[in-house]
Formats: structure tokens, C-alpha cells, sequence
């Protein structure tokens, strides 16, 4: 079975702008916060919220205090005064797009025009929108309503930002040939269009659809009726809980697509489960993704990455090949990983709902193979690789260790004591040097290497690991943000990370490059260029959503380690 996931899937700017602000709020501040209204409709989301105590308010109260946030939809320009009256302070995370219209029926308002809007009256974007209307503003939902409304001198229309594009080209038809003197203006939101019209196509394209979203979510259920005028089998489901998978196991190609207030790891996890349930009917495929998954899971293939990368190091450098070095840093990553994945299942269940399930049921096993790997990994640097190597990775273990326990003093917050892990951007930048001191430099110092070899070596592998962790981080960003993790992307914005990501990446294939102009590196050393040039190329079609985040992006990223210990070998 073919399952393909549209393009325009999940959270729309304006709503991962609301999402974001009321996250970053959240984590900044300790006053008291509130949405006016469900910041969107998203039974999981809004779930998600009142665990990190954002609660909602839907009446305006004569007097309040903390921060108060009007989501996307907007409000009318009454309640946001009302709100500031009561003392809240209030954030307005009205998107742009429904600002723009704000603006149109304001300014019309106040020349004396009569506004029609096109959606139902009841929204709360077009609630919002009839109070810049000045109590001339009117609402329908079907031609049969316009036709009634008295025709007026001056009058504007415009449509609810998430309307459907068909519907109100029907309505301008019918004003063109009725009160060819309303202004009409375009303010469909063009992010709604695309979903629409990418959901048109996919829907004939394949032979079922399934609606991820709230059933409460007016553009996600409209995403479904567009569907199902397609002819084709449609389901709206608000999580995989909902998926029939008995009427979806007779038809050949589903399409998943989801409204614009569904997160990420909803999307991921109703594929994840589609394709584990449906795609999966030839034993051999079954077979073989389960191995996937559980290499993953278990943070097994990350650790086998770093063992060949560490025998990629050791190539690099000239240093003879002993496996022990590799099998000590598989096993010290092995160890970490699971250890923080353990410490992690309850934010993980916003990025990597399976993963968190996973690590919830089988904990005592997990937590054996970690100390286990860990204890092992030491034993055998103690026994094989000399008193300075064994003294770096029994550091490097402390320090992973520590990196979820409150032991140090926090820089940003004088007085406080907070975990490794507390402090901005560390993640990334600590799991980039453990793997770049167990991959590259504990054999550099049991072997006692050229200087600038092991510093060339050194960035290389740094270069690969950031690049990994950081896009990791990316695909994470929306649960981090929900568990106030503040990672690298968090900190500097997604495409600034890109940015950053690609320029490693390039920076990574110059190094081995050097290699023809000097003989710091082994003879052929260039072939490992293949390496970062194939990240750089899968992040790439990343970025222009021909590949979608989930288990086989993170498997073909990882494999990328394991691939650079293969080329090692036959150079
Ligand atoms: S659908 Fe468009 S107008 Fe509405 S919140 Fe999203 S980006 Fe803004």
C-alpha cells in the first residue's frame, strides 16, 4: 500500500505563531497564563496546554491579573479593550492574515461601507472580524443568504480566512452579476487554499483520505468534505485511536492530510500507525521494519553509527583500525542514549509518541542494558586503552549522568540550581562533543596521533554529529517547545539552524577535500566527502518537503554513520 502525507499537513503560521507564543510565555514567565477562548481547536493540544498550567478564559472577568493571549482568530477591538480594563496583559497572537482583513473592514467601516463577510457567525475569526465593522457588518453562509441581504450603496465582502476557494468564487459570480458595485477582496488565507487544493489532488489520486484534526476545527472539517467530494473514501479522524483500519486494509493508496491546528507528532504518529497496520502484509516487509523500528527505538543503530564513525576517525588518522575503540563508543553512546530517553518519556510522547510507549513499558529492561553498556564500555577502555582514555570517557560518563540531575549553578538564574540540560542550547552542543571525544579523540589519545590529524579528524566527525543532532532537534522543535526544552533551534529559529546545518555540512566536505593538499589524512580520505554531501542532500529535500520527518528519515540519517565506516573500510 502507498501512504502519502500532503505537503500542506499541520500547523499553519498563524497557529504555530499563537502556539509559540503562549509557549515561550509560559516558559518566561510565572505569572498566571490564559488564552481567551481554545487557543485552537485540538483536544490534544489544548490538553497539552493545561499540563503546563495555560489555562483558557471564555467570558472577560471585571478584574484579572497575569497574561491573557488572543489567539489567531482575533478578537473584536472591544474584548481586547475590556481584557487590558480587567489588568491582564494582554498578547495579541491575532495572525496576520486575519489582521490584514481587520484592517480592510475598518477602513471601509469608517467611509460608511456595509461589510459582508462570508463565514459562519459563530467563528470566532468572524466574531472578531464584525466588531471592526462599526454594527454594519453582515454574515452568510450560502448565495441563497447573500440574495436576501438588501443590496447596499457602498459594501464590501470578504471571506473567514478558511473558507473554501470554490464557495467563494460562487459568491463573487453571483456579486458580479448582482451588485457589480461591492468591492470584493481576496482573503483566503493562501495557506488555506493550498491545503485545499493539494487535498483535491491527493484525494483523486488515491483511493482514500484521512483527515487528521479536531472535529471541532472548522477548516479541518471542511478539509474533509473537500475529500469526500472527491468521491473517495474519507475518514476525520482527531487521533490513530479513531483509524478503521479494516475499511482502509481494502484500498490500494491512502492520503493523510491534517488541518491546520493538528501538531506534527499527531501527523507522525497516524502515519507511523497507518503504515505499521496496513503496509506491512508481505512477511519480509514486516520482518525488516520491525528490525528498523527496534534498532531505533533502542537507540542501537545510533550507537552502531558510532561505532563506524569511530573506525571512520581511526582511518582517517592512519591509526591502525582496533575494533575495541569502535566498540567502546557504541557502547558509551548506547548507554547515554537509552539513559536519556529514559529520563525523557514524558516530554517524548509529543515528539516520539511510539518511542515514549516503548520506553514506559520496558523500563527496568532499558535501564539494565544502559548501566549495563555503560559499566561494560568502561571495562573495556580500562583494560585496552590506557589510563589517560579510560580517565576521558569515565568523565564523559559522569557528565552524561549528571545531564539530567540538578547539580550545577544556573548562569541565567543566580541562586538556582538546575541540570546540564537546563541550559540553553546544551544538548546539542554536549551530545556533538561526547561523540566527537569517543569517536575521534579516545583513539587519537590511546594511539597518540598527529596533532593536526586528530583536530582535522576531530571537525569532521563534530561536523556530522552536530549536523544530526541539530536536524533531529528540528524535527523535534514543536514538542520541545510544549516541554520548554530550549535547544539550538529553539534558540536561534529554524532556518537560521538550517543555515547553520548546511554550512557544517559543506565545511565537513572541505576537510576531507584537503586531503589532496596535504598528507595529513590517509590517501583517498575524499571518499568520506559522500558522507556530508548525502546528509546535506537529505536535508535539503527535507527543506523542500519531498521527504516527511518520521522513522525513515531518522533511519537514513543514522544510517549516514554507519555508511561512513563502510567507505572507511574499503579505502
Ligand atoms: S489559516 Fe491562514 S489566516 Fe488562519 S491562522 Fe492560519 S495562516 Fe493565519
Amino acid at each position: 500500500m502507498k501512504i502519502v502525507v500532503a505537503k500542506t499537513a499541520g500547523f499553519c503560521m498563524g497557529v504555530r505563531r499563537a502556539v509559540d507564543m503562549v509557549l515561550d510565555a509560559s516558559n518566561l514567565s510565572s505569572d498566571p497564563i490564559y488564552t481567551y477562548g481554545p487557543l485552537i481547536h485540538n483536544p490534544h493540544v489544548l490538553a497539552m496546554l493545561e499540563e503546563k498550567k495555560i489555562f483558557r478564559i471564555d467570558k472577560i472577568p471585571e478584574k484579572g491579573s497575569g497574561i491573557v493571549l488572543v489567539r489567531a482568530h482575533g478578537v473584536p477591538p472591544d474584548d481586547k479593550k475590556a481584557l487590558e480594563d480587567a489588568g491582564f496583559t494582554v498578547i495579541d497572537a491575532t495572525c496576520p492574515r486575519v489582521v490584514r482583513v481587520q484592517v480592510i473592514i475598518s477602513k471601509y467601516a469608517r467611509k460608511g461601507y456595509s461589510t459582508i463577510i462570508i463565514g459562519d457567525e459563530k467563528h470566532p475569526e468572524v466574531v472578531g472580524l464584525l466588531g471592526y465593522a462599526k454594527g454594519n457588518g453582515h454574515t452568510i453562509t450560502s448565495i441563497d443568504q447573500l440574495s436576501t441581504l438588501p443590496r447596499f450603496k457602498n459594501a464590501i465582502v470578504v471571506a473567514q480566512t478558511t473558507q473554501d476557494t470554490g464557495f467563494y468564487d460562487g459568491i463573487k459570480a453571483w456579486c458580479e452579476a448582482h451588485a457589480p458595485h461591492y468591492e470584493i477582496f481576496d482573503t483566503i488565507c493562501g495557506s488555506t487554499e493550498k491545503r485545499q487544493a493539494e487535498i483535491r489532488t491527493l484525494g483523486k489520486e488515491n483511493d482514500a483520505v484521512v483527515v487528521v484534526g479536531g472535529k471541532q476545527s472548522g477548516n479541518t472539517k471542511r478539509l474533509a468534505q473537500i475529500a469526500s467530494q472527491t468521491g473517495k473514501l474519507t475518514a476525520h479522524i482527531e487521533d490513530v485511536t479513531q483509524i478503521d483500519y479494516e475499511k482502509l486494509s481494502s484500498v490500494g493508496s491512502v492520503a493523510i492530510t491534517a488541518g491546520a491546528s493538528t501538531p506534527n507528532w499527531i501527523i507522525n504518529d497516524a502515519y507511523v500507525q497507518i503504515e505499521n497496520n496496513l503496509q506491512r502484509q508481505h512477511p519480509a516487509r514486516v520482518l525488516l521494519f520491525l528490525i528498523r523500528d527496534f534498532l531505533l527505538k533502542t537507540n542501537i543503530m545510533a550507537a552502531a553509527g558510532a561505532g563506524f564513525l569511530t573506525y571512520a576517525c581511526s582511518v582517517l588518522q592512519g591509526i591502525d583500525q582496533n575494533l575495541h575503540h569502535a566498540v567502546i563508543a557504541m557502547l558509551y553512546v548506547l548507554s547515554m542514549q537509552i539513559l536519556n530517553n529514559l529520563f525523557t518519556v514524558k516530554p517524548d510522547k509529543y515528539n516520539h509518541p511510539q518511542r515514549a510507549l516503548f520506553y514506559k513499558k520496558n523500563r527496568v529492561c532499558l535501564w539494565f542494558v544502559a548501566v549495563l553498556s555503560g559499566v561494560a564500555g568502561l571495562s573495556l577502555s580500562f583494560i585496552t586503552t590506557g589510563a589517560l582514555s579510560f580517565f576521558i570517557l569515565f568523565v564523559m560518563s559522569l557528565l552524561g549522568l549528571s545531564y539530567n540531575f540538578k547539580i550545577i549553578p544556573l548562569p541565567l538564574k543566580k541562586g538556582q540550581i538546575g541540570r546540564l540540560k537546563d541550559i540553553s542550547g546544551s544538548k546539542t552542543i554536549l551530545i556533538t562533543i561526547a561523540w566527537g571525544t569517543v569517536t575521534c579523540l579516545l583513539p587519537a589519545v590511546a594511539n597518540q596521533s598527529n596533532l593536526l590529524s586528530v583536530a582535522m579528524v576531530f571537525l569532521f566527525a563534530v561536523g556530522l554529529v552536530f549536523a544530526r543532532t541539530a536536524f533531529f532537534d528540528i524535527l523535534a522543535i514543536q514538542g520541545d517547545r510544549i516541554t520548554g526544552k530550549e535547544t539550538l533551534p529553539i534558540l536561534l529559529g529554524e532556518k537560521a539552524s538550517f543555515r547553520i546545518i548546511q554550512y557544517v555540512l559543506i565545511a565537513d566536505m572541505g576537510i576531507v577535500f584537503l586531503t589532496f593538499f596535504t598528507d595529513l589524512l590517509v590517501n583517498k580520505a575524499f571518499f568520506l566527502a559522500s558522507i556530508p554531501f548525502f546528509m546535506f542532500l537529505l536535508i535539503k529535500f527535507f527543506q523542500k518537503d519531498s521527504l516527511i520527518p518520521g522513522v525513515h528519515l531518522e533511519f537514513f540519517i543514522e544510517f549516514l554513520f554507519i555508511a561512513a565506516g563502510l567507505t572507511a573500510i574499503l579505502i
